[in-house]
């Protein structure tokens, strides 16, 4: 079953300690896209100024991800620029350039408006919630966010929630939109937001997973070489929502486990090169070896 998904596509501008490089494709949609594109067909929607690179179309075409809903705009992609400090989990954006994305209004073109799978990757909650009103009857919704939205666009992001399965989102936004220290409670008090699932990402950590009367906890893959952070949560909500629309008809909690592995083995892969660079040239060969490694270290005690 196709996926679709709807989210920012970007010129990044990207500084680590060690490197600095510009012009790099990225954007919540571009992640999440090439990482769901492993499991089943995606249907995207986004937009891109007159400045963006033609090859990006011919890649997606290359990775079964359809283009026909990302708009071209006149005037400049949208662009960002972020430094992460020495450890690499904590990052400054430097800038951004909202460009053609200021007056983005996501229109879905008729061969979209029936898809049973919907990722809402990180942009504006009122502009999700604009794409979720033009999809007849989804069977499963997924949402990403970002601090950003919890503090300047609250009352849209809590409208939403109440229209989602699962929503993603990392520690620290866990608990400041719970206002709980402890994230056993944040999942607890989100669900009672509106999702049934709860996915609090813990960056190197791991992840957990809330369901009604369900909790799983899913470490990460001890990484020796991390190059570049940028796209990690977009490729892990990616890898999931892609992997639920590839492989299952009605979502259990189980299902949402294993979905949560493969999140975290894209999300793997993506931080060991810039921008979607490793993404471009993973194959399935490597997927399902890193997925095994996984299982084994995490010793599951229930069989997945
Ligand atoms: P992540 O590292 O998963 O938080 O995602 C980083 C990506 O998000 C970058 O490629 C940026 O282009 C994109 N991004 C940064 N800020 C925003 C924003 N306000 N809305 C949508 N996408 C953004």
């Amino acid at each position: 079953m196709s996926l679709l998904i709807v989210g920012s596509i970007a010129l990044d501008a990207v500084k680590t300690p060690v490197e600095e490089h510009s012009n790099l494709l990225g954007g919540s949609a571009s992640y999440a896209a090439a990482a769901a594109s492993f499991f089943s067909p995606v249907r995207l929607v986004g937009v891109v100024g007159d400045d963006f690179p033609e090859s990006e179309f011919e890649f997606w075409k290359s990775r079964k991800i359809d283009s026909e809903g990302v708009q071209r705009a006149n005037g400049k992609t949208f662009r960002w620029s972020g430094e992460y400090s020495w450890d690499l989990n904590t990052r400054e954006t430097r800038s951004i350039g909202l460009n053609v994305f200021e007056h983005f209004k996501p229109a879905l073109p008729e061969s979209y408006r029936q898809t049973d799978f919907v990722l809402l990757a990180n942009i504006a909650p009122s502009l999700q919630s604009h794409v979720l009103d033009q999809v007849e009857r989804p069977r499963f919704v997924v949402a990403d966010t970002m601090d950003l939205w919890i503090e300047t666009a609250r009352a849209d992001l809590d409208a939403l929630l109440t229209r989602i399965d699962l929503v993603i989102l990392n520690d620290s936004e866990a608990r400041e939109i719970t206002k709980e220290t402890s994230l056993i409670k944040a999942g607890r008090r989100i669900r009672k937001m509106g999702p049934r699932y709860v996915a609090i990402k813990k960056g190197e950590h791991g992840a957990l997973l809330f369901g009604e009367d369900e909790y799983f906890s899913c470490g990460a893959y001890p990484l020796e070489d991390i190059h570049d952070p940028t796209g990690a949560g977009d490729t892990f909500a990616g890898g999931m929502a892609g992997y639920l629309a590839g492989t299952v008809k009605k979502v259990h909690f189980n299902d949402l486990r294993k979905a949560m592995i493969y999140g975290s083995v894209l999300a793997s892969f993506c931080v060991e090169a810039f921008s979607l660079e490793r993404l471009r040239k993973l194959s399935l060969e490597d997927i399902a070896q890193r997925y095994e490694t996984f299982k084994l270290m995490s010793q599951f005690e229930v069989p997945i």
